[in-house]
């Protein structure tokens, strides 16, 4: 199964997700690539960076499962090479998760949402966004849950970290079950 974990920048998407892999082998998370610099403090492994020629050159060897461009730079997710009975996990933008469910009509979309938009803008400002840039991903959140809604996602409102993981773990779970009949 693919997962696909969506929200605007600032939801705390990536702290669940290391979470949810701490505890639970079964998932196996994609690398994405991007062509964004790397941030202070940002772990080495938390992309492939690589310059845009780089990129442009797997795309057109069909090397990206999906990929988007978001405010001037390029995301891609590799196609997936889990191990035997892992479910793949995707932490990726709202574009990215309608192709994914374009190619994969069972992957299941989970949409992450900051309690309020002054959470989320204390959030990225405290990973060292500009203000400016800050401005503009809070300013896309609606457009986003929008996307997310037609997509059916699955809502989460990320306001109490503990609680937040236990959702998504429960929502995976109730996905895994095997249809009966
Ligand atoms: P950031 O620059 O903050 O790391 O990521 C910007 C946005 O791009 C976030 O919403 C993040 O989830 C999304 N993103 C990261 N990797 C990918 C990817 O491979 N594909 C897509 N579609 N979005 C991605």
């Amino acid at each position: 199964m693919i997962i696909v974990i969506s929200g605007p920048g600032g939801v705390g998407k990536g702290t669940v997700v290391n979470r949810l892999l701490r505890f639970d082998p079964r998932l196996w998370l994609s690398r994405s690539w991007t062509t964004r610099k790397r941030r202070a403090g940002e772990a080495d492994d938390a992309y492939v960076f690589v310059d845009r020629a780089s990129f442009e050159r797997r795309v057109a060897e069909d090397g990206f499962l999906e990929h988007i461009e978001f405010l001037g730079n390029l995301y891609g997710t590799p196609y997936p090479e889990p191990q035997p009975g892992q479910d793949v996990v995707l932490e990726i933008d709202v574009q990215g998760a309608r192709q994914v469910k374009e190619r994969d009509p069972e992957a299941l979309l989970i949409f992450m949402q900051a309690p309020s938009p002054e959470v989320q803008r204390d959030r990225l400002l405290g990973r060292g966004d500009s203000p400016e840039l800050v401005d503009e991903r809070v300013g896309r959140a609606p457009g986003e849950l929008a996307q997310a809604e037609a997509l059916g996602a699955t809502m989460v409102v990320n306001d109490d970290l503990d609680s937040t993981v236990a959702d998504v773990a429960s929502i995976i779970d109730a996905e895994r079950v095997p249809d009966e009949g």
